[in-house]
């Protein structure tokens, strides 16, 4: 028996993936909603995501909405619809084309010759962070106002915290850099036309988590979380503590987040439990604004330099046909004390500044607080870790965050643990 502890998208994942495989399983799911940070409301009629906007569709995640019988439900996000970069109190295309990278207004001609020498500078060194190395590679300009915000954004994170080892080298391996993003990106390769496509679903996110629920659900329990763990009572797997009920697995995955896998480990194995303690998460706000705005794109990123604290709108009205709804984000590792502000502070704040920056009237339609890891410095606790036998971490904290990453390590975990060893 396979226990799965946490039912969001990588716990329902791997309980289709072990299903297909005839794999004997069972999905633990503290609350009484699988989804974890996928989570989907509607306020006036208007669909609202808390957690990611959209993902990219890899060809794992297409097989996966075509069993779910999802295609009649997907919105495909234009390819060609611009995305920008607030510098100067303006909004400026970012460049995705090599005329593009000539003719851009985000940069100054000085900015541009420099990101021009980059094939010049060395690869990245082991213990560089990725702004550093962005800086070294490209120069302050481009990276303040470009690829910092732009990376950053993902993870609403520090670049300038985080290394290049543990975040860009795997981004740059799968775009198969070996020394110069210029080189790559003059070849084609951030072509967007070329690059997955970009979905979401008519009723939000969390469609396509009720669908996969459904197709799993005779293996998932809601509202158990697990409370505790116990060597398995034969000297083999574990015992997990349920209330007043428990589960003796040979195998057990964690799903979880790095806090709430490290409170069930520390009492049976202290030192991963307290490494896992350690690593940090960033803390976002999302403010949901509604307006007739004529806006048309993908949204924005704000520059290193703005006198702003929004760190991002995504135009939902406009990339995913979404009623006159745009997704602010605000916070992160670069602003941690906004989080300390009430709601009603913050969603004030992003209207305000949503104002400012696009001349559009807004009003705010929720504030919500989520969180994401920052896979900042204090990663390097996870370099050398070891795991006690029997259990597998398979969460968004060892590797990676988006959906995509979150659906092929569901895979890869699922081939572990069918094929005998
Ligand atoms: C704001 C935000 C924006 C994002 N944007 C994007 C994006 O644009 N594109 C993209 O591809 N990805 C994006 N991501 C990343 C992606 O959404 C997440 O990495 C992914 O959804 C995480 O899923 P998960 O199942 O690994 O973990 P989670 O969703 O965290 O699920 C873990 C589950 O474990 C449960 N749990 C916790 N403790 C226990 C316990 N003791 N017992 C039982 N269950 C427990 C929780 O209740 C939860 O349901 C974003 C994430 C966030 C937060």
């Amino acid at each position: 028996m396979i226990g799965i502890v946490g039912a969001g998208i990588t716990g329902l994942t791997l309980s289709s993936y072990l299903e297909e495989r005839g794999e004997e399983h069972l999905v633990l799911e503290a609350t009484e909603r699988p989804g974890g940070v996928i989570r989907t409301t509607e306020v006036e009629g208007r669909i609202l995501d808390h957690g990611p906007q959209r993902t990219r569709v890899t060809p794992e995640i297409s097989l996966q909405l075509e069993q779910l019988g999802l295609e009649s439900e997907l919105i495909t996000v234009p390819p060609d619809h611009p995305l920008f970069v607030c510098r100067g109190g303006e909004l400026r295309l970012v460049p995705f084309t090599p005329a593009g990278l000539f003719r851009t207004n985000l940069l100054s001609w000085p900015g541009k010759l420099r990101v021009f020498l980059e094939p010049l500078t060395a690869r990245w060194m082991e213990d560089e962070t990725v702004g550093a190395f962005l800086t070294r590679k490209f120069g302050a300009e481009a990276y303040e106002n470009l690829m910092g915000p732009l990376f950053g954004g993902l993870y609403g994170s520090d670049p300038g915290e985080m290394y290049v080892r543990h975040s860009l080298a795997g981004t740059m391996e799968g775009l198969g850099v070996s020394r110069s993003i210029l080189w790559r990106f003059l070849q084609g390769s951030f072509n967007r036309s070329s690059a997955p496509a970009a979905i979401s679903f008519r009723g939000g996110m969390e469609t396509w988590i009720r669908a996969l629920h459904e197709s799993v659900k005779d293996r998932v329990r809601l509202s158990t979380p697990v409370e505790a763990l116990e060597p398995g009572s034969d000297g083999r797997g574990w015992r997990l503590l349920l209330g007043d009920d428990s589960l003796e697995v040979d195998e057990l995955v964690f799903t979880l987040p790095a806090d709430a896998a490290s409170e069930l480990l520390l009492p049976v194995a202290p030192e991963l439990g307290a490494r896992l303690r350690m690593l940090r998460y960033n803390s976002l706000a999302l403010v949901h604004l509604a307006g007739e705005t004529g806006l048309h794109g993908l949204g924005y990123q704000v520059s290193y330099g703005e006198n702003l604290r929004t760190r991002g709108v995504t135009w939902n009205a406009s990339a995913l046909a979404r009623n006159g709804v745009y997704t602010a984000f605000l916070g992160g590792a670069r602003d941690p004390g906004l989080l300390e502000l009430s709601d009603q502070e913050i969603g004030e704040i992003a209207r305000r500044e949503f104002g400012q920056v696009t001349g559009a009237e807004t009003r705010v339609l929720s504030v919500s607080r989520t969180r994401v890891p920052s896979w900042d410095r204090s990663w390097t606790v996870l370099e050398g870790i070891r795991v006690p036998r029997g259990i597998h971490l398979c969460s968004n904290y060892e590797s990676r965050v988006g959906i995509p990453g979150r659906i092929s390590r569901a895979r890869a975990m699922a081939e572990e643990l069918a094929s005998p060893e």
